[in-house]
């Protein structure tokens, strides 16, 4: 059967190689060609743009990154089975896909950030994405070395990410990410979508840095948000005592009867700065 790209469909491409999803690398794998190209596109145009991507797998995302015309693709896998396939479709586009056979949480990608506009598009192993988001947010300088991030996650992750006060998910994640992006939610993608499905829906988000984020100490807005979300239905007075309590909030011209939930991220940041 014919495929936008010339290449053969994804599920031949793991029949022929014995692909297997193994659940402990995450692996839910996308075949539809419209559907990884609709989650490439949410990026933006991509000429020009080096692609960093994490868990390729047998490359239904990948193959579309490449199809929309990603100067290049820096592709990190666990499962060294997906590599030759991997190498195939370098072969199809000479040149623009680098693997790197590895560990994204251990790898360095600032420093192998190229010059030029780099951008991050993965659907992300379930299991290590959170983490990656964190250490993306949090690189050796600002600006980061990224222009976008658009990664797919489970939803509740999602919701995670992009809320703010007020809304039910808001917490460590949505301050963290609130204080050095801007995030939304792009479009659900549903079980079915993967092979093998997952259990829960999952969303994909893109998040751009600000460019000025309100100067704070990193580990400082994590101990005040840490300790505030610790006991999220607490007052701040209570719940916040082992970094300062009633004082720091004063400090910080904050109500201490607030609760965590009902703190802006401009708020969080007060806190910190007042730590
Ligand atoms: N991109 C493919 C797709 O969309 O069909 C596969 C996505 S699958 C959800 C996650 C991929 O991440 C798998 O290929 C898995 O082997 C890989 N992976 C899991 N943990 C990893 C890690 N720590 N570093 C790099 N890749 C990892």
């Amino acid at each position: 059967m014919a495929t936008l790209d010339g290449l053969p469909p994804l599920r031949e491409v793991i029949a022929e190689h014995g692909l297997d999803a193994r659940k402990a690398l995450g692996q839910n794998f996308l075949f539809d060609l419209n559907l990884t190209q609709k989650i490439a596109r949410t990026a933006g145009p991509l000429e020009d743009v080096t692609v960093f991507e994490v868990g390729p797998g047998p490359g239904g995302l990948t193959r579309a990154i490449l199809s929309l015309g990603a100067k290049k693709v820096i592709a990190v896998e666990r499962d060294s089975r997906c590599l030759p396939v991997l190498a195939d479709i370098e072969r199809h586009y000479p040149g623009r896909l680098e693997v790197i056979e590895g560990d994204a949480l251990k790898t360095d990608f600032e420093a192998l950030a190229p010059e030029g506009p780099v951008r991050i598009i993965a659907n992300l192993p379930y299991n290590v994405g959170t983490q990656l988001l964190i250490n993306w947010l949090l690189p050796k300088t600002w600006p980061p070395f990224w222009q976008s991030m658009t990664l797919m996650f489970q939803k509740e992750v999602g919701q995670r990410i992009v809320a703010d006060e007020e809304d039910d998910h808001y917490g460590r994640l949505g301050v963290l990410c609130g204080w050095r992006t801007d995030a939304r939610m792009a479009f659900d993608v549903p079980p079915q979508a993967f092979s093998p499905p997952p259990k829960v829906t999952s969303t994909v988000v893109h998040l751009t840095p600000r460019e000025t984020p309100l100067p704070c100490d990193v580990a400082k807005l994590e101990r005040v948000t840490q300790a505030a979300f610790g006991q999220r239905r607490k007052m701040l007075r209570q719940s916040l005592k082992s970094v300062g309590g009633e004082a720091l909030l004063v400090r910080a011209g904050i109500d201490p009867s607030r609760r965590a939930e009902t703190l802006s991220v401009v708020e969080f940041v007060a806190l910190a700065n007042a730590l």
